[in-house]
């Protein structure tokens, strides 16, 4: 069974050790619908209920495993352990009352970084699940058979920056073309634009448009003097011709 380091261990028991092993391929995402710390996920589970989750996740990212990871939980319905003995991973994250909030980026981050870990420790592929038991990542309301009972879960906020965030993070980070949550997924004429097309460095002092145009792009910048250089070379080149001209007359 399989621990992630980033998480503070709470494990579950009778749970941990009388639920069978899985191979983990999925990772599924919840809304627990209460705005809860890993440490009160983690008593509901052991209090309250004979389900749970691999994960609790609290609004301040942090985190807490209950449940190794290559142990059934139960918070997926049929995806928690299928007859082949794979399984998917779960984490349930604080939420408000109507799970209608977004995940704080305090949360996004604790959620990209465990999607990493899943994939380097047990191969999870990154792409999102295709169907039901398709190897990958997805959110509880994703697929009709991880939830019969129509829950809205993770809700609408979520779904939406789990396509758009949360996911694309985790394939940037994974296949290193990320180091932090700031994805950097440019080409060279976007990475050209915002460096060289960026209106923002204060205009000369001397210039004749200061007032109008307060700021120029870099790229102005060289022009400007790649023309003042060429033109002072042109006139140089002239006064020399001058001057020899001079000497000969002399
Ligand atoms: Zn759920």
């Amino acid at each position: 069974m399989a621990w992630y380091p980033g998480a503070k261990k709470m494990e579950l028991q009778p749970e941990s050790d009388q639920q069978p092993a899985i191979k983990p391929t999925q990772f599924i995402l919840h809304s627990i619908v209460a705005p809860w710390t890993p440490q009160r996920t983690y008593e509901y589970w052991r209090d309250s209920t004979n389900l749970e989750s691999h994960f609790g996740l609290g609004y301040d990212g942090s985190l807490g495993q209950f449940i190794g990871t290559q142990t059934r939980a139960d918070a997926n319905g049929p995806a928690n352990r299928r007859p082949d003995g794979t399984g998917a991973v779960s984490l349930e994250s604080a939420s408000n009352l109507q799970a209608s909030d977004p995940w704080t980026a305090a949360q996004v981050e604790a959620i990209v970084r465990l999607g990493v870990w899943l994939h380097q420790t047990h191969g999870i592929p990154l792409r999102i699940c295709r169907s039901a038991d398709d190897p990958g990542y997805g959110y509880h309301r994703l697929h009709t058979a991880w939830n019969p009972d129509a829950h809205s879960c993770p809700g609408d906020a979520r779904v939406k920056q789990f396509h758009e965030v949360v996911f694309p993070a985790i394939v940037a980070r994974a296949t290193g073309k990320a180091t932090d949550s700031k994805e950097l997924d440019m080409d060279e004429d976007k990475v050209f634009d915002a460096v060289w097309e960026q209106d923002k460095a204060p205009a000369p002092s001397t210039s004749s448009t200061a007032k109008s145009n307060p700021t120029w792009k870099p790229i102005s910048f060289l022009r400007e003097m790649y023309d003042l250089l060429t033109g002072m070379k042109k006139d140089i080149d002239a006064l020399r011709a001058e001057v020899a001209t001079l000497k000969k007359g002399a």
